[in-house]
This record gives C-alpha cells, structure tokens and sequence, in this order.
C-alpha cells in the first residue's frame, strides 16, 4: 500500500536553502567567540560550516572566509596558527599548521604595487 503523498515532509530548495543559512549562521557564530570554546568544538564547526555550505550549494559567506583554513579547516587564532601579513595592498594569510596561504584584496596584478620597484 503506498503512503499518500501528503504524508511525506516536503520542503522546496527555497525552505531548504533557508535552513541551512540558518545553520551557517549558528555556525559562524561559535567560530566567532572562541574563547571558552573547545578546540575539538571548533574544529568540527569549521569542518561542518564547509560541508553544509557544499551541500546545499551556498557559499561561505565572506564574514566567515577569514575564521578558518580553506585547505586543513584549521580555526585561524592570528598570532598562533595563522599570520598576517599585508604586502603590496593585499592581505596574505598564511596558515601556519598546512603552510597553505590566501590572498585577499588587491585588484588585477597589474595594479599591484610591486616591493621590489620602490
Ligand atoms: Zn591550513
């Protein structure tokens, strides 16, 4: 005997997409106050946050691209596993546990100032 279609929860990709920003909020806010979080706590937010994101095909927002590593998902504490440094206008982010860096900011190479020139 099938089950009547009304039965079943159904929700459109608007609602769907709804909730999972919902959750990214909730997650980028842990990530926001570390401070008596834990350290496993933190990691697994930031390893939640980018597979939420995928799944439902949204993007981290820009707010919370800084918070943590792109590569090893590695919460950023700047001045102990993270540096920053801002050359040539731009902002490079190197983390110090994968070695893996970002650059933000800057413009076209070409309207980058270069070190070397000054
Ligand atoms: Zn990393």
């Amino acid at each position: 005997m099938a089950r009547p279609k009304s039965t079943r929860r159904q929700r459109n990709g608007k609602q769907r997409r709804a909730m999972a920003q919902e959750g990214q909020e909730h997650l980028i806010a842990l990530l926001n106050d570390p401070r008596g979080a834990d350290e496993r706590l933190l990691r697994s937010s930031a390893n939640h946050l980018v597979r939420l994101s995928r799944r439902h095909r949204l993007t981290v927002p820009a707010k919370a691209r800084h918070l943590f590593c792109r590569k090893c998902r590695t919460p950023h504490r700047f001045g102990v596993n993270a540096r920053v440094r801002i050359n040539g206008g731009q902002r490079i982010i190197t983390c110090l546990e994968c070695t893996n860096v970002r650059r933000f900011g800057g413009g076209p190479k070409a309207h980058r100032k270069n070190k070397s020139t000054i």
